[in-house]
């Protein structure tokens, strides 16, 4: 073990200041909605059910958090990365993908809305994102997404050559990057605790150690079925995301659970991060089994986050060296940098790699945000809560988005490590070759 990681925790840094806390509670006869799964997703849904009057009981096989809610990066976006607009326009058309951009961006904006609404503290940090260009061409393509975006819906984005990248990161491991300036960092556990006050406060019962087990249908009444007894509603809403368990076997053919980790590392002094994080951004890079990082919001640790590695032991040792391990690629000062925490979650993707939301045999759903869920679970969350209010709010361009599975693939991803150690070595590759190429 390398000696930055001998001495760590194997618990999520940002549970030191907000820990999800049981929910005990009693499960009542019947409710309008039952929501299962109490991440942002569920919370959310049942905050806007709560607030137009209707009975909501939120049921979390965990505590109510437990999940990628508590553990994730805090940063907040409208993720454009995740498919490029020409990717969007040749698979949707130029109408439709427009319309996606700017549902993207309103997934963002009402995030924002509702924590200054709710006054919820989770250290909100409207700071921007830095995402740094592994390779020269991908400096280039990222200009171009950004003159799209510009061009599509007005967003603006601000590209910063090799030359400049000092006063945005103290690294020369990138060749520049792109700014996007409303994107925005905060505490995901803190925010987590603000959202289901919220909720609470507005009347949904919130309760944990509850597994859903399975849910049957009987003239129009959903019967329920959980470890803590039954329930009735007229509406269920699944929001159980990269942890939805073999009791949703159509959801689990669609969705691909992918685990991933961050890493805390012990207080570094002020000197430090004013060199490594000049403007306190949130960061990631272009690469395929990219990286994410930031200082926290006190500005004392540093957060690295990325994909468990494929190909060697998955110990949180393992990972805690091979995190600390890009980490220090990135900044080769924190080489003996101490990681005083490690923790996992999962993510879920779709085979499409954009969310989906609606209702399959009338059981509403939200999710499969690929990784990018702060402000897309909390926007879909509403949007799917006002579709079961019967409201025409509720539409969502991403409503008409076919839901596809694989053919064969029933839930359990066998062939991940494949695809990831493919990433892997992809990523060597062009590192190697088309670096080295574009010198000569
Ligand atoms: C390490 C990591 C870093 C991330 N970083 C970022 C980031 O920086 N920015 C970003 O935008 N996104 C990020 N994400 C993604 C984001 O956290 C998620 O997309 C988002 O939290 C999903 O919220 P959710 O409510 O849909 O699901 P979750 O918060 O995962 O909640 C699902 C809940 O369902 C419950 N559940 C499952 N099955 C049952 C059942 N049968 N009965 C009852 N309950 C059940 C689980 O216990 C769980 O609490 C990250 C995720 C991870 C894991």
């Amino acid at each position: 073990m390398a000696p930055a990681v001998a001495t760590f925790t194997s618990f999520p840094y940002w549970w030191l200041a907000a820990q999800p806390a049981p929910c005990p509670a009693e499960l009542p006869g019947e409710v309008d909605v039952v929501v299962i799964g109490g991440g942002y997703t569920g919370l959310s849904a049942a905050l806007t059910l709560a607030r137009h009057g209707r009975s909501v009981a939120v049921l979390d096989s965990q505590t109510a958090g437990h999940g990628a809610s508590s553990r994730n990066g805090g940063m907040l976006g409208p993720s454009f990365h995740k498919l490029s607009v020409d990717a969007l326009i040749a698979k949707y058309g130029e109408d439709k993908a427009r319309l996606f951009l700017r549902e993207s961006v309103a997934s963002m904006d009402y995030t924002l809305a509702l924590i200054e609404a709710e006054a919820i503290d989770c250290d909100l940090q409207r700071v921007g994102r830095f995402r740094a260009a592994v390779l020269p061409q991908h400096l280039e393509s990222m200009k171009r997404e950004a003159d799209r975006l510009s061009r599509y819906i007005d967003l603006r984005a601000e590209s910063v050559e090799r030359a400049d990248q000092h006063r945005e990161i103290g690294s020369d491991l990138y060749h520049g990057g792109m700014l996007y300036h409303r994107d925005a960092g905060l505490h995901p556990a803190k925010y987590l605790s603000g959202l289901l006050a919220a909720a609470r406060r507005a009347g949904a019962l919130v309760m944990g150690q509850t597994r859903v087990r399975g849910i049957q249908r009987n003239q129009g009444t959903w019967h329920v079925e959980t470890s803590a007894g039954k329930i009735r509603a007229g509406q269920v809403l699944l929001a159980t995301n990269g942890y939805t368990d073999p009791a949703w076997p159509w959801f689990r053919r669609r969705l691909v659970p992918v685990q991933a980790a961050i890493i805390a590392t012990e207080p570094v002094g002020q000197d430090v991060m004013d060199r490594l994080f000049p403007r306190r951004r949130m960061h990631g890079e272009t690469r395929r089994m990219m990286n994410f990082y930031r200082p926290s919001p006190d500005g004392t640790r540093i957060l690295l986050g990325g994909r468990p590695p494929v190909l060697r032991g998955k110990s949180d040792a393992h990972t805690a060296t091979h995190l600390h391990g890009k980490l220090a690629r990135i900044f080769p000062e924190l080489s003996n940098t101490q990681v005083e925490y490690i923790w996992r979650g999962n993510v879920a993707f779709t085979f499409d790699h954009v969310p989906h939301t609606g209702q399959h045999d009338g059981i509403h759903y939200a999710l499969g945000y690929c990784g990018s869920g702060v402000g897309r679970s909390t926007y879909f969350g509403h949007k799917a809560a006002l579709k079961m209010l019967g409201k025409q709010e509720g539409r969502s361009v991403f409503d008409e988005l076919p839901f596809s599975g694989f053919p064969g693939y029933t839930g359990t991803p066998w062939f991940l490590p494949a695809v990831l150690a493919g990433y892997t070595l992809q990523d060597h590759i062009d590192l190697r070759f088309k670096s080295s190429l574009k010198g000569k």
